[in-house]
């Protein structure tokens, strides 16, 4: 096995233009699982931990851009989490201690599970992703990055470099059902973002389809029943209605980790709960 550790991007992207076929490792987390069991070549190998770069956030002009190497430990920090408390409470649910030292938001993109748990939060909030290569620089929507089960649009030679999105004012909320509290993939997720300057509320759901999305019809509806100058609590047949179309919005199957049935129900149970939590946040 050769290994090759960047200590830059540009360093990194040179080495991939020169062996596009070059494994790119970040913290590991799935792509060891990967090769324990003998599914990925780890015959060259492009390690992008020691990049700085990657690690970096900035935030300004109402938007906050996160290195792709940046740890879930690190994005439930208070410094991120105040900017992106959903992004936050995704990574708080993510494996043990361990698992989010080393795991990283470009990682769980880059395997674009169902169930990775930042997708539904990133996807409602419309993220961009920042890809680079030695030949340039492109920038592509979350929806049209993850393209199908564990599959992305990167092309040969690319390293998804920062995660751009808006900040949002209001409440955010994330919740997942899994078969225990802990160490566990998502069964179903959901995200809930409120844009009190765009009067909009954002629901973003993961592993109730191939690929994770926006409930488009359920946010008009939300966004139109919400109180936004006096944020006075939804009644029980509003909160009921949005969590049917959220449900309904779903195309779940059958799996080892849950039946289609099960998921619809939980996902329009996650929908009220989270926005029953939103209205009780954004009480003042
Ligand atoms: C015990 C355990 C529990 C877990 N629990 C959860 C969970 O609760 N929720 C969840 O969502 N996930 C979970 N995971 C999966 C995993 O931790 C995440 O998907 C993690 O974010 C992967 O990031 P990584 O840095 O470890 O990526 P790696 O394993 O290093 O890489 C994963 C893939 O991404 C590519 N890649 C990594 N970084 C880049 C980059 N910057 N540019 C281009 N390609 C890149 C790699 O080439 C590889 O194909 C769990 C894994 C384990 C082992």
């Amino acid at each position: 096995m050769g290994v090759i550790i960047a200590k830059s991007l540009n360093e990194a992207c040179v080495v991939l233009a020169e062996n596009p076929a070059t494994t790119v490792l970040a913290g590991g987390t799935d792509l060891m699982v990967q090769a324990n069991r003998g599914m990925q070549s780890m015959d060259s190998v492009l390690d992008l931990s020691r990049i700085l770069e990657l690690k970096e956030w900035t935030l300004k002009d109402s938007e906050i851009v996160l290195g792709a190497g940046i740890s879930y430990t690190d994005l439930a920090e208070p410094q991120i989490a105040t900017v992106v408390p959903a992004l936050a409470q995704a990574a708080r649910t993510v494996g043990s201690p361990q698992i989010r030292n080393a795991g990283t938001l470009g990682g769980n993109l880059a395997t674009a599970s169902p169930a990775g748990d930042t997708i539904p939060v990133l996807v409602a909030m419309d993220a961009v992703l920042q890809l680079k290569s030695s030949s340039g620089n492109r920038e592509v929507a979350i929806t049209d990055f993850i393209t199908g089960v564990k599959s992305n649009a990167l092309q040969a030679g690319e390293i998804i470099q920062s995660i751009t999105m808006p900040v949002f004012q209001g409440p955010q909320e994330f919740l997942k059902v899994g078969t225990r509290n802990a160490m566990v993939i998502s069964v179903v997720s959901l995200a809930l973002v409120t844009d009190y300057l765009g009067r909009k509320l954002r629901v973003g759901v993961g592993s109730v389809s191939p690929v994770p999305f926006r409930a488009t019809e359920a946010e008009e509806f939300i966004s139109q029943e919400f109180d936004w100058e006096k944020n006075s609590s939804l009644s029980e047949k509003v909160i009921n209605k949005f969590s049917d179309m959220v449900a309904d919005s779903t195309k779940p199957i059958d799996d080892h980790r849950g039946t289609a049935d099960y998921r619809k129900h939980a996902v329009g149970i996650l929908a009220k709960r989270a926005l029953e939590r939103v209205c009780a946040n954004g009480e003042s």
